[in-house]
């Protein structure tokens, strides 16, 4: 391919390896060889930062310390370790594939590429990681680092999120490889995305690749990697119902499709506009429809609450409403000690909302 020609990769590697030497990030997972723990690390680090991420690996390791235990675990205690992390199929599919590998793999996970790909949740830059870093196999990584290195670098002027550039991506990317150690040269060049060719503008004039670099040598640096247009961010409402008497207050478990997939949330109706705090007999007759209870609303004192989601800005308006003595509330709802949520996993616009207005009283 004419774009290796700037770039052997025998050169490309020696340079990449020796900048990789000076520099070493101490990362909890770093030179591990065990798969679960490669893979448990992987699965959290997608779309989260390093930094962010080392906390809840030493957690889930305390509380799952073989894939076996995670296995085991019930998918709520799951959810619960994985708040706040967000993207939350990530947690059901971690279990999903830890039931797997535990009771159709005997406890092993596969040692090829193709095989870790069949997992729920293991994509080909998962699949790579793991077989390189756990196996040794030959298959060099593309994440977002790696897909800014090499369109840079190769000075590539087509979107690198359209499939067809991102097989090509691949190609290069396993050229570039070579014959070095898969394990080796995928950890240095991530850290090379992560450290030097950052995002914006990176201090080029110190790259060992600056001689090379296409996008350095025409001045194209801050418009690569080319992305297409970002999908537009939907907006959603939601009315939360903080329904609540005396020590108690009912929490609802979210369906496994959509937004916050298992989690608990207060009852909650999603409404197609900015509720208007001048009507509350409509919110009440929506209540009332949903739920078959007849109640008065308070209206709230907390502001909208906002969640943006990768492609969803979620509105939340929270309405305390109290319950009075023997009302029926439907049975897929769940009691709660008031402020005790250490079993249920929540979405991160309840938890804001906790911390900022508390429970009704
Ligand atoms: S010269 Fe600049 S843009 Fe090119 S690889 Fe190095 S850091 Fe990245």
């Amino acid at each position: 391919m004419d774009a290796l020609e700037n770039v052997l990769p025998q050169r490309f590697n020696n340079r990449l390896i020796t900048w990789s030497k000076q520099v070493d990030r101490p990362l909890p997972w770093r030179r591990e060889r065990d798969p679960y723990r490669i893979w448990l690390s992987e699965i959290l680090l997608q779309q989260t930062r390093a930094d962010t991420v080392v906390g809840y690996y030493h957690r889930f390791l305390k509380a799952f310390p073989t894939v076996q235990d995670l296995s085991d675990a019930p998918i709520d205690v799951v959810l619960k370790m994985w708040e706040g992390l967000g993207y939350y199929n990530r947690a059901l599919n971690l279990h999903k594939t830890a039931q797997i590998v535990h009771t159709e793999l005997k406890g092993q996970f596969p040692d090829t590429y193709e095989g870790l790909l069949a997992l729920p949740g293991i994509g080909p830059y998962t699949a790579a990681a793991v077989a390189s870093f756990a196996f040794g196999r030959h298959h060099a990584v593309v994440d977002g680092n790696v897909l800014r290195v090499i369109s840079r670098l190769m000075g590539l002027q087509d979107p690198v999120d359209q499939p067809a550039i991102r097989q090509q991506i691949q190609y290069l990317a396993n050229e570039l490889m070579g014959t070095a150690n898969a394990a080796t040269y995928n950890q240095a060049i991530m850290d090379f995305g992560a450290i030097q060719c950052i995002p914006g503008n990176p201090d080029c004039p110190t790259c060992p690749f600056a001689s090379d670099c296409v996008a350095f040598l025409t001045d194209a640096v801050s418009s690569l990697p080319i992305k297409r247009k970002k999908q537009p961010v939907a907006d959603r409402y939601f009315v939360f119902y903080i329904f609540h008497k005396e020590e108690t207050v009912w929490l609802m478990q979210r369906g496994h499709q959509d937004i916050w997939p298992q989690l608990f949330t207060f009852p909650a109706l999603e409404v197609t506009a900015i509720p208007e705090k001048k009507r509350p007999l409509q919110l009440r007759n929506q209540l009332q429809a949903w739920t078959g209870l007849d109640l008065s609303i308070r209206f709230p004192h907390a502001p909208e609450l906002k969640q943006l989601l990768s492609h969803q800005r979620i509105h939340g308006y929270f309405l305390p409403v109290h319950l009075p003595a023997k009302t029926k509330v439907p049975a897929d709802w769940v009691s709660v000690r008031k402020g005790d949520f250490s079993a249920q996993a929540l979405p991160r616009i309840l938890k804001t909302y906790l911390e900022s207005y508390g429970l009704p009283i």
